[in-house]
């Protein structure tokens, strides 16, 4: 299931911090392919997106951030 608005409210709520993929993602698949559990490619946008979970892995979506090679990975907060 991917992150939806609503859970994203939750997480604002927790003061969990998520990644978010901005629009010039050019659906490369290296973030899928080091944080599988974290991020999924969406067949029909075109573009990386991210899993609705609980928390997120620091490390994991660190080393996303640092292998997207058009740096539209960020962090909530
Ligand atoms: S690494 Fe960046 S450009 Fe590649 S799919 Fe993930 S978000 Fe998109």
């Amino acid at each position: 299931m991917l992150l939806t608005e609503e859970q994203i409210k939750k997480l604002n709520e927790k003061w969990v911090r998520y990644p978010i993929v901005e629009d010039s993602c050019i659906w490369c698949s290296a973030c899928v392919a080091i944080s599988q559990g974290v991020f999924e490619m969406n067949e029909d946008t075109w573009k990386s997106e991210v899993l609705n979970l609980e928390s997120y892995e620091d490390l994991w979506v660190d080393d996303s951030i640092m292998a997207c090679p058009v740096e539209c990975i960020k962090w909530s907060k």
